[in-house]
Formats: structure tokens, C-alpha cells, sequence
């Protein structure tokens, strides 16, 4: 391991980042939750850049989280040095967020934890009504809750229609793969027994 120029920077880290979830390399040292001083020298967390920078305006990554809770976010396993990343099932679709994406972190987590909620009760409904991942991105992609009836399916699909096809918007075939789309996710659906 050697210091970087950047100040502060731990190039070569075997350690994830400490944010919960977060993937990249824990190259940023930031006190840890026990302070140097009569116990002992203290300890540190190690989180990424995006994560440091968070971490130094303020923010507890592990607020509400139960020590067992936080032990498991800390653990090699948690992040990238692990597993190969890019091979695991959730690659791309459960990583952490782009923290640059936002700018606000609390609202990249909140938000992140709000879908993660949402997916899961959407999952076990799906999974209650015998709707396999192929109907259900057909009602996703039409935005069809799955109680619709075929009445809501017709209503949805001219709607959409109107809205993407070009003689609607003067031409212009920009929305030419969402109209397709919406034809496929349509016919896929009205096959169902559900619309029949
Ligand atoms: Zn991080």
C-alpha cells in the first residue's frame, strides 16, 4: 500500500468502502465510531471518495443500523474485494449509486432504499398473481398496475399510442422504439388470461 499524492489517498486498499452497499475500493480514511483517547488510539472507516466527502459534511452511513448490521456492511464480503463484481447476478441493477450522480447524498440513499422497497413488494405480487418476468415487463413498460382488466389495458395502449406515434407528433419518429415498445408489451399481454 502507498500513499498517493492525493492527500489522504490509500492506493491499493484491500478494503471496501464502509458506506453500506458502496462497491469501490475504501481508499479514504475517516474516523471510525470510537475516538482516540483513554480506551485506546481509536479506530478509522475507510470509504471512497464520493463516500469520504459525504462522510466529512456530516453524514452517519450507519444511522439506525443494529452494530450486527453495520459489522456486515463493513465486511470484505460487502463490497468489491469479495467477489467479482461484474459477475454477480445484481451487477449493474443493485450496486450502489453513482454518487456524483447526485447532489445530495442523502437523497441518492433514501431514494435508493425507497425502489429497493418498492421492487420487493412489486416482486411478491407478482410472484401471488403468477406473473412471470416477461409479463411483467410488459405491464412496466406500459405502466399498467397489475390489477388492470382489459378494458385499463385497451384504455393504456391507445393512450400511448397517441402519445408516440409520429402521425400524432408531426412526424417526428423519435419515439419510434417506445412505440414498439408499447405494441409488443400490448400483445403480449393481451394474451394473458388475466385481459381475456
Ligand atoms: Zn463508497
Amino acid at each position: 500500500m502507498k500513499q498517493d499524492r492525493f492527500h489522504g489517498r490509500m492506493r491499493g486498499s484491500q478494503r471496501a468502502c464502509d458506506a453500506p452497499g458502496c462497491p469501490e475500493p475504501g481508499e479514504f480514511r475517516a474516523p471510525g465510531e470510537r475516538a482516540p483517547g483513554f480506551d485506546g488510539p481509536g479506530n478509522y472507516r475507510w470509504f471512497c471518495l464520493d463516500h469520504v466527502r459525504a462522510f466529512n459534511q456530516g453524514y452517519d452511513f450507519f444511522r439506525g443500523m443494529t452494530p450486527d448490521e453495520i459489522a456486515q456492511a463493513q465486511s470484505p464480503l460487502a463490497g468489491w474485494a469479495g467477489e467479482t463484481r461484474a459477475f454477480r447476478p445484481t451487477a449493474g441493477i443493485d450496486q450502489a449509486p453513482r454518487w456524483a450522480d447526485f447532489t445530495d447524498p442523502l437523497d441518492a440513499i433514501s431514494a435508493r432504499a425507497r425502489a429497493r422497497a418498492h421492487d420487493h413488494a412489486k416482486a411478491q405480487e407478482a410472484a401471488r398473481r403468477g406473473i412471470n418476468p416477461a409479463d411483467r415487463r410488459a405491464y412496466d413498460t406500459l405502466g399498467l398496475g397489475f390489477d388492470a382488466d382489459r378494458r385499463g389495458l385497451r384504455a393504456r395502449y391507445s393512450e400511448l399510442v397517441r402519445r408516440f406515434h409520429p402521425d400524432r407528433n408531426g412526424g417526428d419518429r423519435s419515439h419510434e422504439d417506445a412505440l414498439r415498445e408499447v405494441v409488443e408489451a400490448y400483445n403480449h399481454l393481451r394474451r394473458l388470461p388475466a385481459f381475456s
